[in-house]
């Protein structure tokens, strides 16, 4: 389709609609536009949906603020005299959330140069090809629901004296002391934070170690660093109920019988479900799975026809650039005649915003095992102090590991921790993604002095 379609039949119908304003929603009808669609976009809350508003930016912004706290650790060494830091949690959120209006008007704008209309309000399914928002219809020819997902909240007495990462990003003030309940992303990504601009945290994981589905070289050695200079690591730790004292103060019981606190916040981080009651699926044909998860196949179409679903609620990857991908993907296959176009969900990368970070991407060591049988894989693996904090006192290691597969040696799995790890794995991820052999990157010639050389110089 070259030229923009029109509706010959009703302002309110569209060739491409899409639910949800956020990662997913915006890619989608951004390109389906630009191949002439007639896209709108419907959203209940703010543009971009959580990754802008509740997600990736903001935790960004914050991770920034730790990583200039961590910075001032360093700084004595480097020969400055770093006297009492002044710390201003509120004048941080400030310029986060100033940052964010920004994207919010660069949203609108793109929007508007690409003549995507955005309708406000929480739209319902009427029937397959109808929604409805505050009491207006809309039809559409295609349809595709990006409502994201929203964070769980544990089912134990007390639990509502917590907050949840929305909750995190609208703290005013700082707590002092904070523990943080999870072991997936969010929790230590937050704990991290918390820890870095110095509240004193508390990482509660249910199981053994955060992290657990990683490289167990990547949680390993976060666990270690943890436990040497980071949040007060607490696992094999059930939450069991949160006592509210007369002070205000929270104590959170476990099952183990001990108590964590008294703490200012507790942060529940345990995992986020999909935003799909409320839509009237059931006036469609879209099935979803016993967790709400909308069932998709590899090219995004739901069980119904014409009826699409990207992002957080396939249960698929919840991340960012893969919404935004499938959804980009989805529409080049709707309005650009690329019938066969879909998106990979292999060989991802993914960056933990932990302290030092970590970067990942294919499998772990354990995977390729079970993949390829223990004879047929060679692992290289590389540990060294990132030189950033080598001149130092406060030594931190970086750990780096290639996995190979095959007599040719095709790099199977990425996976690095330490400093500057979250800039270096979108080169690297290229590579694998195109079948790098440990020869190619033996190849390639270093660049000195940096960590990243040690993934082309392992032995
Ligand atoms: P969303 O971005 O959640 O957008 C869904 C939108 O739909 C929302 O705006 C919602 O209001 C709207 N909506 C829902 N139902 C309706 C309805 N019925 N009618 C109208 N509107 C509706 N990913 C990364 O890649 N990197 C990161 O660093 C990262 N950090 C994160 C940190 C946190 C704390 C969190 C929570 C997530 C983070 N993520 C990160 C994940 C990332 O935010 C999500 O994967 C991504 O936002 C998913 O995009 P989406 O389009 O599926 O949904
Ligand atoms: P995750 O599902 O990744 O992790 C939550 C973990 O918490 C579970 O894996 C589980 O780990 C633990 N848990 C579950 N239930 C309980 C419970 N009742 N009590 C205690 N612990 C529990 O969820 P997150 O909320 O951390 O993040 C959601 C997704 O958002 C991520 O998977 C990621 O895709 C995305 N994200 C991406 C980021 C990035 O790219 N940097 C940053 C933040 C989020 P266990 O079984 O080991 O106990």
């Amino acid at each position: 389709m070259t030229d923009r379609q029109t509706d010959k039949r009703a302002d309110n119908h569209y060739n491409f609609l899409a639910i949800g304003g956020g990662s997913g929603g915006i890619a989608s009808a951004n390109r389906a536009s630009m191949h002439g669609a007639k896209s709108g976009i419907i959203e209940s809350k703010a543009l971009g949906g959580t990754c802008v508003n509740v997600g990736c930016v903001p935790k960004k912004a914050m991770w920034y603020g730790a990583q200039i706290a961590e910075a001032f650790k360093y700084a004595p060494d480097y020969g400055f005299n770093a006297p009492e830091v002044d710390f201003n949690w509120s004048k941080l959120v400030e310029s986060r959330e100033a940052y964010i209006s920004r994207i919010h008007q660069s949203y609108e704008r793109n929007l508007g140069n690409n003549k995507v209309d955005v309708i406000e309000g929480y739209a319902k399914f009427v029937d397959k090809n109808t929604v409805e928002v505050d009491g207006e219809r809309y039809t559409a020819d295609h349809i595709v629901i990006a409502t994201g997902g929203y964070p769980v909240i544990p089912e134990i007495p007390g639990a509502e004296y917590g907050i949840d990462s929305d909750g995190f990003f609208e703290l005013q003030e700082q707590p002092k002391r904070a523990a943080v309940v999870g072991a997936g992303y969010i929790s230590v990504e937050i704990a991290g934070v918390f820890h870095a601009l110095g509240t004193e945290t508390h990482l509660v994981v249910r199981k053994h170690k955060p992290l657990r589905d990683f490289e167990d070289m990547l949680s390993d050695t976060l666990v270690d660093i943890m436990r040497d200079s980071g949040p007060k690591l607490h696992t094999h730790s059930v939450p069991k109920s949160v006592e509210k004292l007369d002070s205000g103060e929270l104590l959170l019981h476990l099952e183990n019988g001990e108590t964590i606190g008294p703490v200012d916040t507790i942060v529940w981080a345990i995992g986020r479900a999909p935003a799909t009651e409320g839509l009237g699926l059931e006036h469609t044909n879209v099935a979803t799975n016993e967790d709400g998860f909308i069932k998709t196949d590899k090219y995004q179409n739901t069980t119904a026809k014409g009826i699409y679903a990207i992002g957080d609620n396939t249960g698929r990857l919840a991340l960012t650039p893969v919404a935004i991908q499938a959804g980009r993907r989805l529409a080049e296959r709707l309005f650009n005649n690329k019938e066969n176009e879909f998106l990979d969900y292999t060989n991802v990368p993914t960056v933990v915003f932990s302290h030092p970070p970590i970067g990942t991407v294919g499998m772990t060591e354990l995977e390729a095992i079970e993949t390829y049988g223990q004879e047929n894989i060679k692992v290289y693996n590389s540990t060294f102090t990132a030189m950033y904090s080598a001149l130092t006192q406060h030594r931190e290691p970086t750990k780096m590991k290639l996995i190979c597969a095959g007599p040719e040696e095709r790099v199977v799995g990425i996976h690095g921790i330490g400093f500057g790890v979250d800039e270096i794995l979108q080169g690297f991820a290229v590579a694998l993604k195109m079948g790098a052999t440990k020869a190619d990157l033996d190849d390639t010639v270093a660049i000195h002095p940096t960590s990243a050389e040690e993934f082309v110089t392992m032995r």
